[in-house]
This record gives structure tokens, C-alpha cells and sequence, in this order.
């Protein structure tokens, strides 16, 4: 769980760090890239009215890394013009400007008037509305623009740029294709602007690149947020493995405990039959048929039953201690049960109810009855052949359960008939009064 923990830390600590770096790394630029045009990548060629019927004239010269055009624009054309042409089909077969933001573009741009505007085309081929043998059909994304004389490089964002709604008209453009696109530009045109009087005009083009990153902002987010819910989605897989070992470990205890438990149970029957049960005879002990004698005696009086008991007591037995001692007085103890089991029938329970006293309760049997059982048992003892050539006697009382009578009583009973075994002459069976 610790180790658990401590690696949701260090993720969290690496994704921040990572989106912190990656985010201040963006601020500074660091995704910036720069694509410059020159003659490694594009063709310049001028162009100008002359070929539409016109009667300006241009020059293009190349000085170095710039591009000089020199052009005396005439009177004669419907729309005169001078342009420096950058055919970038030719080596590039067009350029994918779809991840760049802007256009820098340093340019100098002189003549005698003054305050003169520049165009600046960048021009899109796609198939859906361009075809190769009709320059004019490539989309017009324009600017226009007072560039003047060493400002240096201008940075246009491309979205300051506008398709040209002539073009649009000409060519009956769909909406969804009329807005300026950039991901094919195969021409840049630098070309003298609208409203253009006769007279000598220079061009000097020093620098043209286009600004992009090659990570924008958009996907950084999506890359960061990204990161962000696969560590969230791999802790919950992992927490969610985690949660079903413990359950499936809980499950195992269960059942270890559920076995103990059963253990602990039989064990505890075991205790409880000991308990139950008296250690020297093997016949069950008083606690052993308190409940059946209850129940025994309920289940009698519904069913108008007769209950009866015997309650033996073994004559003289303290001498049989003096003679033998008190582990020889045991021994006939024992012997002396084992022959009451074996004499008593099979619904009589045999109970050793202390000492040398035992009573045998009889179901289904009336006084008669427990007096024959009683007389018989008291005769199998006298002729029994007991160990040490001993001659062991017993009186026997007996009691039929009176109804509605306390257990207590019923035993009473028993024991005053006894009682009064013993006190007329011992080895004989009384019946207690009702
Ligand atoms: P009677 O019943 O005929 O009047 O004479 P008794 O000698 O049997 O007299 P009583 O019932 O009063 O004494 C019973 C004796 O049994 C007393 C006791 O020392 C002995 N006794 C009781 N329980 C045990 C036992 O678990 N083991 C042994 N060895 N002796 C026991
Ligand atoms: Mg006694
Ligand atoms: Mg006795």
C-alpha cells in the first residue's frame, strides 16, 4: 500500500514537472520552428502586365541572398502590375504550411510616389477547385501591406490573411472551400498593390521564412492531458488488481477461519461429551440428562406415558473402599455401570447421579414395571461374580413420575424409598409412595 502510495507520488511529481517544463519550454518558443524560402527550395522568376497586353517592363536581379525587381509600370494595361514570383511547385511540389502560424518577410520597397502598398499572395493548390493548366484557379490567400523602406522583417499571421472574393466569384467557390488554406501553397507572389500609378518602382526582397511550431499548443494540452489520464487509468487498474488480491486473500482467511471455526466446533462437541459423561463409569452424569429428563418427562405427560426410575446405591460400599482401596473401590464402580448398561433395555438411560449412586430412568414404564426391572437388576448384581471373589449387593428404589409433580420431587421420591431399602435390611427394592 506504501509502495503504492509512493508511486502515485512520483507520478504525480514526474507529470507535473513534465507539464510545468513542457508548458514554460512552449512560453519561451521552444516548440518554434522556422521554415525559410530561398533559392534551395524555390524558383524566382518576375512577372509583370506585359504578358495580359500591358506595357510595363521588370527586371529581376539576384544579389546575393536578396532578390532585387526593378520595374517602370506603364499606362497601357487594364490593371497594371510588377511582381517577384516564388515558385516553390517546382522543387517542393508545394508546401504543407498547415503546422506554421505566420509569414516574416523583410522587403524594401521604393518608388518616387511614395507610401505604396505591397501584395503579398501566398497561393494554395487543391484539386478541389485548382487545375494545373489554369495558374489563376490556385486560391488567392492575400495581404496587403505598407512595407517601406528598412523596417526589417514583418511578421504576418496567416490569419490575417483573406481569400480574394473575385477569385472566389470567378471560380464559383463552395463556402466550405473559400476560406484561406495553407496546406499546399505552391507560389508566393510579391507584387506591386492596388491603384498603382505609372512610374519606377524597386523591390528588394531579403528575407522570407514562415513561422511555425513543430508542437502546438492544442497538442501539447492533448499530450499533457493524455499523460495525465493514462497515469490515472494505470493507478486505478493497478488499485483495482490490488483491491481484488486483498478480497480474494480475505476470501482465503474466511475460509481458513471458517475451518478453525469447524474444528473448534467438533472439538467443543467433544469437550461438551465429556462433560457430559462420567469419567469413571462411562455412563452419562446429571447435566448430561437434565434437558432429556425434561423434555422425557413433557413428551410422558402429553402422551399419558408413564415415566418411572430406579435408584440404586451400592450396600456398604465404604467397606469395599477399606478392603480395596479406594482405586480397587473404583474399579467396581466401573464394573458396576458397565453391568447396569448392560442390564438396562435400550430407551433406559443409565445416569451415575453420585458417588456410588445411579439411576436408571425407564420410559413407557409404570411402578410395576420399574419394581420387575428393579428386583432383576438387584438380583443380577447379588449374583454377579465380581472381582476379588466380592459380594457386593444393592437397594433399589423405585418412583413412577406423578403427573404435573416436580422433577426434584419425583427423585425425592425415589430416594426416601431407597432410604427405606437400606433401613429394612439392604439388597432390596422399595416403592416410593405416590
Ligand atoms: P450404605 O449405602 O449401605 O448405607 O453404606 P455405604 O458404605 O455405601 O455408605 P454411603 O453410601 O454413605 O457411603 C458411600 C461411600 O462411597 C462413601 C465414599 O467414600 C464412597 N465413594 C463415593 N464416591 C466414590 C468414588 O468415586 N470412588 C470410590 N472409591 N469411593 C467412593
Ligand atoms: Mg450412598
Ligand atoms: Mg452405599
Amino acid at each position: 500500500m506504501d509502495n503504492l502510495r509512493r508511486r502515485i507520488r512520483l507520478a504525480a511529481y514526474f507529470l507535473l514537472t513534465f507539464s510545468s517544463l513542457t508548458s514554460l519550454f512552449h512560453i519561451l518558443g521552444g516548440f518554434e520552428k522556422e521554415l525559410k524560402i530561398d533559392a534551395r527550395n524555390a524558383t524566382y522568376s518576375n512577372i509583370d502586365d506585359s504578358s495580359q497586353g500591358g506595357d510595363t517592363q521588370s527586371v529581376i536581379d539576384f544579389n546575393g541572398n536578396s532578390v532585387e525587381l526593378n520595374c517602370d509600370i506603364g499606362e497601357q494595361g487594364r490593371w497594371p502590375f510588377c511582381e517577384i514570383s516564388v515558385d516553390l511547385n517546382e522543387i517542393t511540389g508545394g508546401l504543407d504550411l498547415s503546422s506554421f502560424h505566420s509569414l516574416g518577410i523583410d522587403v524594401d520597397y521604393f518608388s518616387l510616389i511614395g507610401g505604396e502598398r505591397l501584395r503579398i499572395y501566398l497561393r494554395n493548390f487543391d484539386p478541389a477547385y485548382s487545375t494545373e493548366d489554369d495558374p489563376v484557379s490556385y486560391k488567392f490567400n492575400a495581404i496587403e501591406y505598407a512595407p517601406g523602406i528598412g523596417n526589417g522583417i514583418k511578421v504576418i499571421p496567416f490569419k490575417s490573411f483573406q481569400v480574394l472574393s473575385w477569385w472566389i466569384a470567378d471560380y464559383e467557390v463552395p463556402i466550405e472551400n473559400s476560406g484561406p488554406q495553407f496546406d499546399n501553397i505552391v507560389q508566393i507572389e510579391i507584387a506591386t498593390g492596388s491603384h498603382i500609378k505609372p512610374a519606377h518602382y524597386s523591390l528588394k526582397l531579403n528575407r522570407l521564412v514562415f513561422y511555425g511550431h513543430w508542437l502546438s499548443e492544442s497538442a501539447l494540452l492533448r499530450i499533457n492531458i493524455l499523460l495525465w489520464i493514462m497515469t490515472a487509468i494505470y493507478f486505478l487498474v493497478v488499485e483495482r488488481r490490488r483491491l481484488a488480491e486483498q478480497v480474494n486473500e480475505m476470501g482465503a482467511k474466511a475460509d481458513y477461519l471458517k475451518q478453525v471455526n469447524q474444528q473448534l466446533y467438533q472439538q467443543s462437541l467433544a469437550f461438551e461429551q465429556m462433560a457430559f459423561t462420567d469419567n469413571l463409569t462411562g455412563t452419562q452424569n446429571r447435566h448430561a440428562v437434565d434437558r432429556w429428563l425434561r423434555d422425557i418427562v413433557d413428551f410422558s405427560q402429553r402422551n399419558c406415558h408413564a415415566l418411572s426410575l430406579a435408584y440404586i446405591d451400592i450396600d456398604f460400599f465404604k467397606r469395599i473402599n477399606d478392603t480395596l482401596g479406594h482405586h480397587g473401590g473404583d474399579e467396581v464402580l466401573k464394573e458396576f455401570g458397565r453391568v447396569l448398561n448392560l442390564r438396562a433395555r435400550k430407551t433406559d438411560v443409565v445416569v451415575r447421579w453420585g458417588g456410588e449412586e445411579f439411576i436408571i430412568f425407564c420410559p413407557a414404564t409404570n411402578l410395576r414395571g420399574a419394581r420387575e426391572f428393579a428386583e432383576m437388576v438387584r438380583e443380577i448384581v447379588e449374583s454377579y461374580q465380581w472381582a476379588n471373589g466380592l459380594h457386593i449387593t444393592c437397594s433399589i428404589g423405585v418412583a413412577e413420575y406423578l403427573s404435573g409433580e416436580e422433577i426434584e420431587s419425583f427423585i425425592q421420591r425415589a430416594d426416601s424409598a431407597l432410604y427405606k431399602a437400606k433401613s429394612q435390611g439392604r439388597n432390596r427394592v422399595e416403592e416410593a409412595q405416590p
